[in-house]
């Protein structure tokens, strides 16, 4: 696996790799990796001739107060780890080479980045679909691969790359979750031993939604209700939502209607702040 940390000298590599006809595939990530990046990683290399993975925790994602500087970072592990999972060349750029003096330029999705995650983080999806476009711009890929486990970035991105008419193909891959159910996540290691515990409520309550639905149950209210009883149980400091939202729109709904639904929660444990969904078909 070969590093690349320039700009201009990933944007030469993706131009000689296109003359020659090779595909590209790119995974944007923030490091710290697991399984659930790893999996977007083999799903790219499936797809693609050429897999580049990218390394960058991206300052205009994140909020002022959030969790910035304490992001957990371990590069050398990163490095062993997107290469054993079949990375050809990781990117990993320099904030200040991203981000230079005079920066003034972001990317918007108006509407879709302003609800649920939008709302609780006012900021964050034009950080992410500006560092997406910029990143799109610098490695060139014919592939991207996003996961599941952000719906409602990879809703945004979608939209994103039809308005703009940007010539990839996004591959929206399924969520990765540990044994009990919950769901990846680079943030997990803030939880206390405790919070562990706990925190499969989040799988939990979906699942419970999931049956409800299953045994004809369409009304909303009835089911938040449900998973918010879970989620208190297992001692949660805060409900920021649950929601019930059409999967390419996000717009919330009042009844379950077919042919899907996607039930979206963010919770909190103290500072840490998870979030999960699942996707739920409606006969
Ligand atoms: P992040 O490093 O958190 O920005 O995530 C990078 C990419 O990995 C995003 O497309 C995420 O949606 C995806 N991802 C994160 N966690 C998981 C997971 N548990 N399963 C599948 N994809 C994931």
């Amino acid at each position: 696996m070969e590093t690349v940390t320039l700009i201009g000298e990933m944007q030469s590599r993706a131009e000689e790799l296109r003359r020659r006809g090779t595909t590209i595939g790119v995974v944007p990530t923030m490091g710290y990796l697991h399984d659930g990046h790893l999996s977007l990683v083999a799903q790219a290399r499936k797809e693609t001739d050429v897999v580049v993975t990218t390394l960058f925790v991206n300052p205009t994602q994140f909020g002022p107060g959030e969790d910035f500087e304490r992001y957990p970072r371990d590069t050398e592990r990163d490095k062993r780890l997107a290469s054993q999972a079949g990375t050809d060349i990781l990117f990993m750029p320099a904030a200040d080479e991203m981000y230079p003096a005079g920066f003034k330029t972001y990317v918007f999705t108006e509407g879709l980045s302003t609800v649920l995650e939008g709302a609780f983080r006012p900021s964050h999806f034009r950080g992410v679909t500006t560092v997406v476009m910029k990143l799109f711009h610098i490695v060139k890929p014919h592939v991207a691969v996003f996961g599941q486990k952000d719906a409602q970035q990879a809703a945004i991105i979608s939209r994103m790359v039809k308005d703009m008419n940007l010539d990839i193909r996004l591959i929206i891959a399924p969520i990765v979750r540990e044994s009990d159910g919950l769901a990846m996540s680079s943030r997990n290691v803030y939880l206390s031993p405790e919070e562990r515990k706990n925190a499969v409520a989040l799988f939990r309550s979906l699942r419970f939604a999931e049956d409800a639905v299953r045994k004809g149950e369409r009304a909303v209210e009835t089911i938040r209700r449900g998973m918010e009883e879970i989620l208190w149980n297992a001692r949660v400091s805060a409900v920021d939502y649950i929601a019930f939202v059409r999967p390419e729109t996000f717009e919330e709904v009042e009844k379950i209607d077919p042919p899907n639904i996607l039930v979206a929660l963010a919770v909190r444990f103290g500072k840490t702040r998870l979030i999960d969904n699942i996707v739920i078909p409606v006969s």
